[in-house]
Order: C-alpha cells, then structure tokens, then sequence
C-alpha cells in the first residue's frame, strides 16, 4: 500500500486556511479535514445539552460518542452531528469561543487525537490536508508538509467581519477584532497543544496576497 501524503497547514484564525486547504485538496486529489469544524462540534454539542466543559467524565464520553459525520454538497464541505447540518451552527462567533474553551481542556485533545489520526490515514484519496492549529506539532508532528499561515490582526479580523456579514450576521467590526485577538491569545496560551509555528513549518504571510497568491505559494511547496 502506498504511503498517503500528510499536509499540515496551522495558523490563527482568518488566515484563509479553510479555503487554500479546500481548493489544494481539490487540485491534488487529496482529502481535507478541517479539525476546527470537530472541536466547534464538540462545544455546539456541549452547550446543547447543557454539559459543563469543566465535566470531564460528560465531555469525555461527549467526543468519543459524537456521531460527526463530513461531506462535500455543492462545492461545500457540510458538518453533520447525526443527521443534523451543522455546518452554519458552529459558525457563529459564540461557538467560536466556545470551542476555543473547549479546546483548551486536556481531556477534549487527547480524546480527539486518534480520531484526526485515523480520519486522515484513512483516506482513499492520494493522501490528506489537514488544518488546524497543532496539527504539524502535535497531530502530524512527521507530516511530509507543514505550512503555518500568518496575517495581522486586522487583516484576520477583516476577513471574518466580511463572512459573517455575508452570511447575514449583525457585527460589529471594532467587536469582531477584539475576538480575533481574544481567541487567538487564549489558543496560544494553552497550556496543551498551544497554536505554534512548528520548527520546520514553512511560514507564509498572507497580508498582501490574495487567494491566489496564497494557493501559488502553498502549490509550489507541494510541488517541490
Ligand atoms: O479553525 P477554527 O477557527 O474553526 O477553530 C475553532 C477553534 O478550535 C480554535 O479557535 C481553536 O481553539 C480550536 N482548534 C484547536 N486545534 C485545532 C483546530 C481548532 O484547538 N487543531
């Protein structure tokens, strides 16, 4: 069997991960998994049934046993818990933070490991993309690509006032950069897989580029 490629991609939010990730995936016959997507499940879950984060034993038995499901519709990639859509749920910037809590309790990490492992060895495709924040330290501390994707706050902040906006969310910009800024302190200060640049991670600031420019720079690493 031949080995799969693994492509970890790490970086704070509204660097335009998601999007080089899907478009990379696409373009090289790869699957992607958007690990943030599992842990917004996780707090959408938690807060839906009215477990504490603090609750080890509840959320524990929460990851392993959630029935989350993936799929590309329509050029998009769909989160299902069961047979529930959730992908415009674990949107909004109340599940941002949330999962940004959740993410921070050791028993939610090491629940999830394997299941990231698992879902992209197991992929048929040429091998997987996987984006995150600890996914080229601690995930796939061997992946073949580490990329790690940076832009300033304000830039980052940009990017996700103009989604929500898009999606039809009431926000404030001022509000929306303040978030950025919390979401990505409290990523960085964890204590367990904190958001890091890993030591061979090939740093990519996407402050003046736009998606292509972004996708050129990504494509050329694979290539070589
Ligand atoms: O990437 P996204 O913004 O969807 O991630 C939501 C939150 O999930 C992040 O702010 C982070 O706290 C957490 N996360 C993480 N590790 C990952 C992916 C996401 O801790 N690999």
């Amino acid at each position: 069997m031949n080995k799969k490629i693994i492509i970890a991609v790490d970086g704070p939010s509204g660097t335009g991960k998601s999007t080089i990730c899907k478009l990379i995936a696409g373009n090289f016959n790869l699957s992607y998994i958007d690990t943030g997507a599992i842990y917004r499940s996780v707090a959408l879950s938690a807060l839906e049934n009215d477990i504490s984060f603090d609750d080890e034993k509840k959320i524990k038995k929460l990851c392993i046993e959630l029935p989350l499901g993936f799929s590309f519709v329509d050029g998009a990639n769909h989160v299902f818990i069961g047979d529930r859509d959730v992908s415009e749920a674990i949107r909004t910037p109340e599940i941002s933070m949330a999962a940004s809590t959740v993410s921070s309790k050791p028993v939610v990490r090491s629940s999830l490991l394997e299941m990231q492992r698992k879902l992209a060895r197991e992929t048929t495709q040429k091998g997987t993309i996987l984006d995150g924040r600890d996914i080229g330290t601690v995930v796939f501390p061997d992946a073949d690509i580490k990329i790690f994707l940076t832009a300033s706050d304000e830039v980052r902040a940009g990017r996700r006032y103009d989604e929500l906006i898009a999606k039809g969310h009431k926000v404030d910009f001022n509000k929306v950069l303040e978030e950025t800024i919390q979401r990505d302190k409290q990523d960085s200060q964890r204590s367990i897989a904190p958001l890091k640049k890993a030591d061979n991670a090939v740093e990519i600031n996407t402050d003046g580029l736009d998606i292509a420019g972004v996708y050129k720079a990504v494509a050329k690493l694979i290539q070589s």
